[in-house]
Formats: C-alpha cells, structure tokens, sequence
C-alpha cells in the first residue's frame, strides 16, 4: 500500500506581518527577516523530495478547502466571521504572532483540508499512510484565539469531520513538535475519545500550559498526557520517552488511527528551540509510530508537518521520515548528522534525562 503526500502550491503563499523572528519590526528592532514560520522550510522539504526523486514512490495530491461545516466543528462563527472579514480587507493580526495576508482565510483553509483529506484517504483505506505539508500550522489555535503561527487546528478539524463521516472514533494524537500543543489539548480537554500526547521542551511556548499534571477534565481526565522534557534532550531520551510513555499510553488506549504533530523544532539546529535531535531521531521517532499503528490499528497513521524552523535541517529531517513511512531505499544524507551526533548528551545528563523520565513514567503508567 502506498503513502499520501498532501501539499499545495498555494500553501506557500500564506504570510503577512513585519517582523524579525518572533519580535515585531519597529523600535529599535530593524526591520527584516520576518517570522521563523515562512514558507522556505517547508518548500524546500518538497523540493529536496523531488531532486531526490521520493516524491514519485508518494501519491501526491492536493485537496479542497475544509468547508465551513468542518471549520465549526472546532472554531465558533464568531471567529470565523471574524478571520474572514479580515482576510478579505488585506490581512491582519487577531491573535498572537499569527499575522496573515489577504486571503488568509482561504489558505488557512486548505491547510486544514490537506489535513483533512490526509486522514479520509488512510481511514478508506486509499493509501496505507499520509503525510500533509501544509500551512499555516495548527497545534497552537485554540477555538477562538489564534497564537504560535496557527490560525486553525488542522488536526482537529480533520479528526471531528472524520468523526462526523463515521469513518473513526478513537484517534490518537502524539505531538512531537518542541513546542506544546496548546490548542489540541484544549480542543480534546473533556473528550475521552481523543487522546493527546505531547511532547514539548519544558518552559518553552506557550509558557502557561504543558504541565505534566494538566491531565483532561471530566470524562476526558486521563486523555491528556503532557510530557515536559527539559532543554538539552536529544536523541536517546527522544526515544526512550516513545518506549516508556507513549507507546504503553497508545497501548492501553487502543486508538483506531494515529495522527502525529510532526514538528521539526527540537532538532539542534532549530532557532526556536533548545533541543538536540537528530535526523535519526525523526526516522526512529516515526519507526516507532509505525510499528504502533501496525500493532494497534492496522497501520494507519497520518502524519501532519506543524513547526520546525531550520531551512537547512527541516527537509533532510523530513526526507528521513518520508523515507520510513514509504518504506523507500532513496536516501537523503543529512551533511549536518555527524556533527549532530557529536552534540549529544553526555553520560552524566544522559543518566539525569533518563531519571527524569524514570519519574514521568511512573506518574502516567
Ligand atoms: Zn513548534
């Protein structure tokens, strides 16, 4: 069976605001260089794809913009209305760093739909797996209050329009982007059917939420799993959260599809994050999610790109997890891996890390 590659040209375009990284131009900030989520990332991971010619072992297509039923499943109409009128009178700005263009509406629309058709295909069984590049990305938006780049929750959306379809019930989250997924926690709060995971640098955006002992609430309690990792975790403690957390949670959940958060900010390279993971640690990270989705529910996983700032490290981070989900011998060296190999933990962190994971685990299991 083959993998779904979900992009669209128009996806790249999405943009707006004046500011150098995360800080607005003006003052004594000179203007220039924009936000860290701009479309070079992620064009470049498609377009290493297709020199690498793994974008022809893919089904890759495009999709239609998520309706504004799909969009109401997650956000209110007032929010909605909102975003659109102002999209349509040349951008703005309605959250926190989230800032858009004319037409953002409808971008951020299709971000959402290329989620959506990535989990449609693998639920009837077109494709075995799926990956959606696409943005802007979502696992920050919250209902009604955009913030970290995201202007909707893309994985939510496609999750309740699947829902809806009657295609699934029980889908697992597992956000490994750096940054907590502050808005699909809240969109799943109180909804045991929805279990989310997040792994996230501790103390990093967004500042309040990602605590360990923010758990869900009412019959969602116990459907959240916050897993703060301290800056300075790299490859091995990647990994060993996976084995000893998240697998026996996706285990004892027994989810129907998986859907991933794939972010690419806790490389070592990353400018927004303080982590050191390797191209390795995403293909192992994604081998991982695999064999879960093979054990538990027939292989089906979807896998959706949200942040990850390294013009660089991104596409050949991302080349190695497509590598993994299409099971393709084309290879992407990363020119950058034997440096980061090097930069890994030492013994005497590498035993604080894993004792600190140690206490995680029995907190959670
Ligand atoms: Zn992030």
């Amino acid at each position: 069976m083959s993998t779904g590659f979900f992009t669209d040209e128009r996806c790249f375009w999405h943009g707006g605001g004046n500011y150098v990284l995360t800080a607005p131009a003006g003052g004594l900030v000179q203007p220039g260089g924009g936000l860290p989520e701009n479309p070079e990332t992620k064009r470049r991971l498609r377009n290493l794809i297709e020199v690498t010619g793994l974008a022809q072992v893919m089904e890759s297509r495009s999709a239609a913009e998520a309706t504004r039923e799909d969009l109401l499943r997650v956000h209110p109409a007032s929010y909605l209305d909102t975003f659109k009128a102002a999209s349509d009178a040349g951008g703005g700005e309605l959250g926190l760093r989230t800032p858009f263009g004319r037409g953002g509406y409808e971008i951020a629309a299709l971000s959402a739909g290329l989620t959506k058709a990535a989990i449609f295909d693998v639920l009837s069984g077109q494709v075995q797996n799926s990956y959606a590049l696409s943005r802007p990305p979502g696992h920050h938006a919250l209902p009604d209050w955009p913030n970290g780049f995201c202007l909707f929750n893309n994985i939510a959306i496609g999750i309740r329009a699947a829902q809806a379809a009657g295609l699934v019930r029980r889908v697992a989250v597992v956000d490994w982007d750096v940054h907590h997924g502050n808005g699909t926690e809240a969109i799943f709060w109180t909804d045991p059917e929805v279990l989310t995971i997040s792994l996230h640098q501790e103390w990093n955006y967004p500042l309040d939420t990602g605590a360990a002992n923010a758990r869900g609430e009412g019959k969602g309690h116990g459907f959240n799993i916050n897993l703060p990792l301290p800056p300075g975790t790299g490859h091995a403690s990647y990994l060993e959260t996976l084995e000893r957390i998240v697998l026996p949670a996706l285990r004892r959940f027994a989810p129907e599809l998986i859907v991933v958060a794939c972010g690419y900010d806790a490389s070592a390279f990353d400018p927004l994050g303080r982590m050191v993971a390797t191209t390795e640690t995403f293909r192992q990270m994604t081998r991982a999610m695999m064999r879960a989705a093979d054990e538990l529910c027939g292989g089906r996983l979807v896998l959706v790109h949200e942040g990850g700032y390294s013009e660089m490290h991104v596409p050949f981070c991302g080349h190695a997890v497509l590598e993994e989900l299409t099971g393709s011998a084309i290879r992407a060296p990363d020119p950058l891996g034997a440096a980061l190999e090097a930069r890994q933990p030492g013994a005497e962190w590498q035993a604080h890390l894993s004792a600190y994971i140690d206490r995680l685990a029995a907190y959670f299991l």
